[in-house]
């Protein structure tokens, strides 16, 4: 999957920092930090460890310097570096110099990457200083840290900030980090079963509690190499065997699991089809931006297993057009059919999860969608679409920028990108988000 370690760039107008701040992350704990050798970058790239993490920290800034960019032509590049190659944007601005009108550009185009950024007011010595900070407040950023680069204030706060943004790097025998499942259904579909037999004896690690709310019960498994945490089991066991309040106890386990999953596996009863409220299930799923397999279970029921497979497929794309994305599995927790396939399949929807496509294949990918199928806009007036970029992962998140608002656009527009992007990149069992940005 590319490159291996997870990147922080440094961005901002020159003098607001950016070098010291470079300078105190890597130097200030240069036990762990070594400069990565042979490039022209060595001077402003660095890689750092953090709180059982490790990034490489890049400033632009210094980068560019280096190449002879032209000032005014620095800002902008710096932010095609940082929306191309980063995890993590640290946008540097001057605390006591306030907001000029030069970083408005910066702060346009870096409100689109979301999440990712982390806005920094540099300069900010002492408290006194704070008021300064409050007009920064205004630019709407989730994230906002002062900091006093030179002095070294808030920069621990600042890394914190930083790796709990980095997202997850995949799973695996040496990472050590584990996939989230939820085992979602309706009572009766056979959950429990299906949890005993993927926790199987030489398999199950440990049941512990998550620690977050008091009867949250995770069970952890080892598979081949790779750990998998089944997350609120303790509800899974439960949720089946009190009648009337079984239902809404269901949901409400449900609601709680998906939240704190990476994805969720999505079990039905082979013998009852696709009912509604195994689709509304569906639906939390899809809307909170999970992964999803569909797990169709008691497969040992059935016979005629090729027509009955031909049917599922059929009836769950017709009843749950919200979950299309999901890869389908037909398993039986009672003779402990497939379990391999359950596994294998989190994974690789794990990958797509984490997927991340660079903005120059996405706008090649553009370019060949849009030119076979031209947007227009509800007045039937041509739009134009300036460029697509990838601004998130799990889920994978775009923004288009067009020369008309989401609004204005023909419905089917996003549908039928996003339709596209699937076609071309995969994403299987991964919903996608696309925003549409206007812009002049
Ligand atoms: P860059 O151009 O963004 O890389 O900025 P530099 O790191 O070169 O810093 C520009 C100037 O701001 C230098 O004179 C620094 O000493 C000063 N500076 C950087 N951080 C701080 C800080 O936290 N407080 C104060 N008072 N000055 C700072
Ligand atoms: P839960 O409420 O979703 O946790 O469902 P359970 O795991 O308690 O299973 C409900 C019922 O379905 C039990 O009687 C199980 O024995 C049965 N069951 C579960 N999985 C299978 C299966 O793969 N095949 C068959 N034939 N029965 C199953």
């Amino acid at each position: 999957m590319g490159k291996s370690l997870q990147s922080v760039a440094i961005v901002g107008r020159p003098n607001v920092g950016k070098s010291t701040l470079f300078n105190r992350i890597t130097g200030a704990r240069r036990a762990i930090v070594d400069p990565v050798a042979g490039s022209t970058r060595d001077r402003n790239t660095s890689n750092v460890s953090w709180g059982g993490r490790s990034f490489q920290i890049i400033d632009t800034g210094g980068i560019l310097e280096e190449m002879d960019t032209p000032l005014d032509e620095q800002v902008g590049a710096q932010v095609e570096i940082a929306i191309g190659e980063a995890d993590v944007v640290l946008w540097i601005v001057d605390g006591r110099a306030g907001l000029l009108p030069e970083e408005q550009y910066l702060g346009k185009r870096l409100r689109d990457l979301g999440d990712r950024v982390v806005l920094v007011v540099n300069k900010i010595d002492h408290a006194s200083g704070r008021a300064d900070a409050m007009e920064f407040h205004r630019l709407g950023f989730s994230a906002l840290y002062e900091v006093s680069a030179e002095h070294g204030l808030g920069v621990g706060d600042l890394l914190d900030a930083i790796i709990q943004r980095l997202p997850e790097t995949l799973i695996g025998a040496d990472s050590g980090e584990e996939l989230r499942i939820a085992i979602t259904g309706r009572p009766n579909v056979g959950k429990s079963s299906l949890l005993n037999c993927l926790s199987g004896e030489d398999r199950a690690v440990v049941n512990e509690h998550a620690g977050t709310t008091r009867d949250a019960v995770d069970t952890v498994v080892e598979f081949e190499g790779a750990l998998y945490r089944f997350v609120d089991t303790a509800g899974i066991r439960r949720q089946g065997k009190i009648p009337n309040q079984a239902d809404r106890l269901g949901v409400m386990y449900a609601e709680r699991a998906i939240e704190r999953a990476h994805l969720c596996l999505l079990v039905l009863d082979v013998t009852q089809g696709v009912t509604t409220e195994d689709a509304s299930i569906g639906r939390k799923i899809s809307d909170a931006g999970r992964g999803a397999v569909l797990v169709f279970n008691k497969w040992d029921l059935v016979e005629g297993r090729e027509e009955k497979a031909k049917e599922m497929l059929q009836v769950a794309r017709e009843k749950m057009p919200h979950l299309d994305f999901a890869p389908i599995v037909f398993v039986s927790a009672l003779i402990g059919r497939a379990l391999r396939t359950i596994f294998t399949r989190a994974i690789e929807v794990r990958e797509q999860q984490l997927r991340r496509i660079t903005t120059s294949e996405l706008n090649r990918f553009l370019a060949a969608a849009s030119s076979h199928f031209p947007a227009r806009a509800r007045d039937g007036k041509e739009v134009n679409l300036f460029y697509l970029s990838q601004t998130g992962v799990s889920p994978p998140s775009f923004v288009l920028f067009a020369n008309r608002a989401r609004k204005e656009l023909d419905p089917t527009y996003p549908r039928y990108l996003t339709r596209r992007l699937r076609e071309s990149y995969g994403f299987e069992g991964t919903p996608l988000r696309m925003r549409i940005r206007k812009r002049k």
